[in-house]
């Protein structure tokens, strides 16, 4: 018996096979859950087909999570065919390369706006058109990073990005659990060579200090975030609510970063 059988999940934010999105997918799938997929654009399609067939899913729907109306069409579209819903996850995170580099305090105005919208306010305007599908309660679950607790080097705007986001999973928590006794959690992930993350420009030199200093001595991998997921959206972490939990081989609790002497 899987952890998750009879669920019912829509996951926004898979490019390709290295995504955390994808991770997450796989294993909510694996323990039984029914995964319905949401990609930015067609150009994706040719990509995530193939995951989606390994996974039984036939629903890939596009949506730019900055248009009110393609939300509106995919959560109506998943309605009309899913009805109920019971677990959502938002993986999505943007920002222009210009504001992942050089000063913090030259970061545009439009490209802040940008990034807040894409990686913040889109996990709102998801909750919102969630709600009305999960009348039993329900979990949602977002992807932040530690950037947003801490000062990571070219992170620049996507640190503010992520600070907001760990405090709208707060106060979204606070709002659905009342209102609905929906769940909203975050995984702060450690570094992971995907997509998004080849767009910040120190990335490499990040992951190699990772390893080197992290408690666990290894990076994590979409599998990892995977296996959080379902504890956090599973009945095992049903009183677990407004929490960012770190799946980061233990870095966010060192205060010196420095590579220990075996
Ligand atoms: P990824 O590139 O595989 O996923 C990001 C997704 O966001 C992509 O599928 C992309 O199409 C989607 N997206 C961007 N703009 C969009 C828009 N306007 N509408 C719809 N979709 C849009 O990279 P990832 O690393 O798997 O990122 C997933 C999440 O995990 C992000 O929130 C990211 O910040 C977070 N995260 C990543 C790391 C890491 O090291 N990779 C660490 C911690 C947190």
């Amino acid at each position: 018996m899987g952890l998750l059988d009879g669920k019912k999940v829509l996951v926004f934010g898979i490019a390709n096979h290295r995504s955390i999105g994808w991770g997450v997918a796989k294993a909510l799938h694996d323990h039984g859950a029914t995964v319905a997929l949401s990609i930015f654009d067609e150009k994706l399609r040719r990509r995530v087909e193939p995951l989606a067939e390994e996974i039984n899913c036939d629903f890939i729907e596009v949506c730019d999570v900055n248009n009110d109306d393609d939300l509106d069409a995919v959560f109506k579209k998943y309605e009309d065919t899913h009805g109920q819903l019971d677990i959502l996850v938002h993986s999505v995170a943007f920002a222009l390369p210009d504001d992942l580099a050089g000063r913090f305090v030259d970061i545009s105005r439009d490209g802040f706006k940008l990034a807040m919208e894409t990686s913040v306010y889109s996990l709102v305007a998801m909750a919102k058109r969630a709600e009305p599908l999960m009348p039993d309660g329900g979990s949602v679950l977002t992807m932040t990073y530690y950037a947003g607790e801490k000062v990571i080097p070219d992170y620049n705007v996507m640190s503010i990005a992520k600070a907001g986001l760990d405090s709208c999973v707060r106060y979204l928590a606070a709002d659905m659990g009342r209102h609905r006794k929906i769940r909203v959690n975050a995984i702060s992930a450690g570094p992971i060579k995907t997509l998004a993350a080849a767009g910040i420009p120190g990335f490499r030199g990040l992951l190699k200090h990772f390893d080197a200093v992290a408690p666990l001595g290894e990076g994590v991998t979409p599998e990892d975030i995977g296996g959080a997921a379902v504890y956090l959206t599973s009945d095992l972490g049903k009183m677990v609510t407004g929490e960012v939990l770190h799946v980061d081989s233990g870095y966010n609790v060192l205060g010196l970063t420095a590579p220990m002497d075996d």
